[in-house]
């Protein structure tokens, strides 16, 4: 999986002379001062060089240092995970009705309501175990990777397998993955807060320092945790895992994570208020019973611990969890990896997604179809990377590359300055770097060129790194002969900014700038990424290049246009949005008319509003709040511009996705709701900052997201639903009948078992339901809204009351028709339960009716559940030993089918009162 490429002079500040790749015996000795140590002795005594360890040696050496990874802190123990499933008042009250139950002689009522509680403790055991392993699986899945050199070849590792001795690369944006001793530095700048907790980043140099210099002050190191904000650099590792300061102060970290949120925590607060409303009421009927009732006291309180098992929601919280989980997992199958829970509920109300065009909206496989120079507008054809494609001219005639030198220089510059490697794999053509330099390695070869002869016979000496704040990149290279030329590629109006010349097939004339922006505008307005390339002959002896030197007096060769097609997939996940009302804009650092053209593409508006970085710069508060509101298109930005747009956007309430990659998003990923890190081309201070990452980089992946987060909000509503009212009813059943005086139609015994069976059998199975039609149909949930709305308050209300009219109904007229009382309480018992499972096909449905093929059909989870109750209720009903346990009595068939009809009628009744209301 490793990807290869060349290194190209990554470690130019190590002389040939002191190449010593894998010979000698490492030297880690953990108190030496490596940042007062000399570079080419740090080199030396870790047995490294310019072309890094050996395969081989480095395996030797990870087999003797063990994996680059800090110690996991020890994890919860099982027994103590399986204790802390007892430790809430839910359970302490039940626990304490046990015990008094079985000192007044009531065994088998304890026994019942231990089992109930045990029960429920295995099941939240094994399901949270479970849980937590599949979030552990997930977060693997978004492992830090590290690029080193090996056997002089650059290779990209997951950070876990840098080993002492390695030379590691490093780039803005990077997670420093090992203590390194700098070997190369340009413009490095790393912030350290992690360490130093100094917020401003420190510029890095290769000069030992003292040997007692502060941690912060030991500039010659980069620290494993720490964060490139800026340049590139090398380092030869030192320390890894353990070993390192992160290691030192830090010895424990990866602890588990709760599994809780926001909304977990308001329905855990709930339930403690209902376990105390329920013990208030139970203590006045159990008064109630004994003083005006005149029961018996031991009746009277297992009538009380039958009302207090009943109401008591025991299996709620472990129900949430688990739904938790499943959306986490879904998500995750969906490529949405979430490193922050809170994120899966925030999902569901996501108002305005931002997102960025390149690679997330587009395909980012890049092609270029289209060659300016100052004499000939050429047309490029091929299919992705392939090297293979002709040039022709605007009439259609056949060019041959050759017989252009500006075209053959044009080529020669874009395969230069340049990063990117082409590979092919079977038939394909993989590239390694930019898709976008990829593509100009791709129009090199197609224009002649052999690459490894180019970059052999140009070799680079220094380079200015592209920065999407200047939006160019430039190269110096030496050539045999001659003085050396720097060749810069970059967004064209820059560039063409920069150039006072143009290079021609009659050699350099004045540049004309206009004439360029009218060719600029009509690629960009075909949608195309527009980058132009330029040359700078330099003084002969120049070894180093500045960005002065090259932002002006440039020679334009001329510029390319390449095509990179929307994703399919964003097309039709925008239209889903739009659907769900849900805000898309495009944010991007290409040309406005390149972007307008794409966002047109991507049906993200008709004439797409567009206001560009230089717009927003130039906008005073409020018309900056008009345009974030009004534009769909954010062009030509830079990173700084996203934050303030997050900010301007939440000013009104809204709840902001927003998608980055590099070091400098990473601000407006941390403020935005949900911040989305790209998982492929993301850097590692992109994902730290976010809530979610990409595994695929596309967008429809974060409208995916979206949708399951609408789906777990929707479950845990729908869990809530469901196990309110049947336990309300349920407990109702019991003070109606004490209130009134009426012989109890459900034993205490009975009530229980009913809890153990359905709670655990019906109401887990809501956890895996799937998304409900029309989901992302509907506009998103205001952040605010209370769980418990006044529609669930009149659900509960409303559905508890049917089911004790059901349950006396057939109470009653069993008793009539002068069947035993245990016979009769059996039918009773049956009805609630056939009740509770029509209300369970109900509530599966919150925003449509039931009463569909698919509803009646139900799901897995909720088919298997149904056989677990509809057997248990058979051996309840008909087992011998269940009927000395729960007094319970046979049923005949035909009151059985009239048991059923109940059932339904509560379904017909609910899923009218649905339609009323949904209207
Ligand atoms: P996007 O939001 O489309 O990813 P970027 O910020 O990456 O935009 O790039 C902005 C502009 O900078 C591009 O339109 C292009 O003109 C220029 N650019 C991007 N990548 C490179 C590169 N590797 N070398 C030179 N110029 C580049
Ligand atoms: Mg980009």
């Amino acid at each position: 999986m490793n990807s290869q490429s060349p290194a190209s002079g990554a470690v130019s500040t190590v002389p040939p002379a002191q190449a010593g790749a894998g010979s000698g015996e490492p030297v880690r000795d953990l108190d030496r001062a490596w940042h007062a140590v000399p570079l080419q002795e740090a080199l030396q005594a870790t047995g490294s060089g310019p072309d890094g360890l050996s395969a081989a040696e480095a395996a030797r050496r990870l087999a003797r240092f063990g994996p680059n990874r800090l110690p996991r802190g020890p994890r919860r123990s099982a027994l103590r995970r399986f204790l802390l499933q007892f430790h809430s008042r839910l359970i302490y009250v039940l626990v304490g009705s046990a015990t008094l139950a079985a000192a007044i002689g009531h065994v088998t009522d304890a026994l019942v309501i231990a089992s109930v509680v045990l029960v429920n403790a295995v099941i939240g055991f094994v399901q949270e175990g479970r849980a937590e392993e599949a979030l552990e699986a997930i977060r693997a899945m978004i492992d830090p990777q590290a690029s080193v050199i090996r056997d002089g070849r650059r290779l990209t590792i997951p950070a876990d397998e840098v080993v002492p001795g390695d030379i590691v690369l490093l780039e803005a944006g990077d997670r420093v993955p090992a203590d390194l001793r700098l070997v190369k530095a340009r413009s490095l700048r790393v912030d350290e807060a992690v360490l130093t907790g100094e917020s401003v980043p420190v510029d890095k140099a290769l000069e030992p320092v003292a040997v007692d210099a502060a941690l912060g002050d030991r500039l010659s190191m980069a620290f494993s945790g720490t964060f490139v904000t800026a340049g590139q650099g090398a380092g030869v590792a030192v320390a890894t895992g353990a070993a390192t300061e992160l290691g030192r102060i830090s010895a424990m970290i990866g602890a588990v994570e709760q599994l809780t949120t926001p909304l977990l925590r308001q329905i855990d607060d709930f339930a403690r208020l209902v376990t105390t409303v329920v013990l208030g009421i139970a203590a006045a009927v159990f008064a109630f019973a004994v003083l005006v009732r005149s029961y018996a006291l031991d009746e009277a309180f297992m009538a009380v611990v039958g009302i207090a098992v009943a109401a008591i929601p025991e299996g709620l919280p472990a129900i949430m969890t688990i739904t938790l989980a499943v959306g986490v997992q879904r998500m995750a199958r969906r490529k949405a990896i979430v490193r922050r829970l809170p994120a899966v509920e925030t999902l569901g109300s996501v108002s305005v997604i931002c997102s960025d065009k390149t690679g997330t909206l587009t395909r980012n496989e890049m092609m270029v179809s289209a060659v300016v120079t100052a004499d000939r507008t050429l047309s490029v054809d091929g299919t992705g990377y392939r090297p293979q494609g002709e040039f022709r001219t605007v009439d259609g005639r056949q060019l041959d590359p050759a017989a252009d030198p500006v075209l053959e220089e044009l080529s020669l510059a874009g395969l230069l300055c340049n990063d990117a490697h082409l590979r092919q794999s079977g038939e394909d053509w993989i590239v390694d770097g930019d898709p976008m330099e990829g593509a100009l390695v791709s129009l090199a070869m197609k224009a002649g060129h052999d690459t490894a002869a180019a970059r052999a016979g140009f070799p680079r000496l220094d380079e200015v790194p592209f920065d999407s704040r200047h939006r160019y990149m430039a190269t110096l290279h030496a050539r045999n002969g001659h003085r050396p030329v720097a060749y810069v590629k970059g967004a064209p109006e820059r560039i063409v900014a920069m150039a006072t010349r143009v290079a021609t097939l009659d050699g350099e004339q004045p540049i004309d700038a206009a004439a360029w922006h009218e060719r600029i505008e009509a690629l960009a307005a075909d949608g195309q990424r527009v980058i132009a390339l330029a040359r700078r002959t330099m003084e002969s002896g120049t070894r180093e290049l500045k960005a002065a030197d090259v932002e002006h007096d440039l020679t334009l060769l001329g510029v390319v246009g390449l095509i990179d097609p929307p994703r399919p997939e964003a097309i039709a996940a925008i239209s889903e949005c739009r659907a769900a009302g849900i805000k898309v804009k495009m944010i991007t650092g290409d040309h406005v008319a390149t972007a307008r053209a794409i966002a047109r593409q991507l049906g993200l508006a008709e004439d797409p509003v567009a206001v560009t970085g230089h717009d927003l710069d130039a906008a005073d508060a409020e018309e900056f709040a008009r345009y974030t509101r009004e534009a769909t298109v954010f062009a030509r930005t830079s990173p700084e511009h996203k934050l303030r747009l997050v900010e301007a956007l939440q000013q009104d309430g809204s709840i902001i996705a927003m998608t980055g990659d590099g070091v400098n998003d990473a601000p407006a990923l941390k403020r935005a709701d949900v911040g989305v890190a790209m998982g492929g081309k993301g850097t590692e201070a992109a994902k730290e900052a976010s809530e979610m990452v990409l595994a695929d980089d596309n967008f429809a992946s974060i409208v995916a997201a979206v949708r399951e987060g609408r789906t777990v909000y929707d479950n845990l509503t729908k869990s809530i639903s469901w196990a309110l009212p049947t336990n309300g009813g349920e407990a109702l059943t019991i003070v109606v009948a004490i209130l009134f005086g009426l012989s109890l139609p459900i034993t205490p015994v009975q009530i229980l078992w009913i809890n153990m069976v359905t709670a655990i059998a019906l109401g887990l199975t809501i956890a895996f339901e799937p998304t409900e039609p029309g989901t992302m149909r509907r506009p998103a949930r205001p952040a605010n809204q209370p769980l418990l709305s006044r529609r669930l308050l009149w659900r509960i209300l409303f559905v508890s009351t049917l089911m004790v009219c059901g349950t006396f109904g057939i109470y009653a007229w069993a008793s009539a028709r002068g069947l035993p009382v245990e016979t009769a309480r059996t039918m009773a018992v049956n009805t609630v339960v056939v009740m509770e499972i029509f209300y369970l096909f109900s509530v599966r449905y919150v925003h449509g009716t039931s009463l569909t093929f698919q509803g009646v059909l139900g799901t897995p989870a909720v088919l298997l559940g149904l056989v677990a109750v509809v057997l248990a209720q058979f051996a309840f009903t008909y087992l011998p030993f269940m009927q000395r346990i729960f007094g319970s009595g046979p049923v005949a068939f035909a009151d059985g089918l009239v048991i059923v009809g109940v059932g339904v009628v509560l379904l017909l009744i609910v899923e009218v009162e649905k339609r009323l209301v949904v209207r």
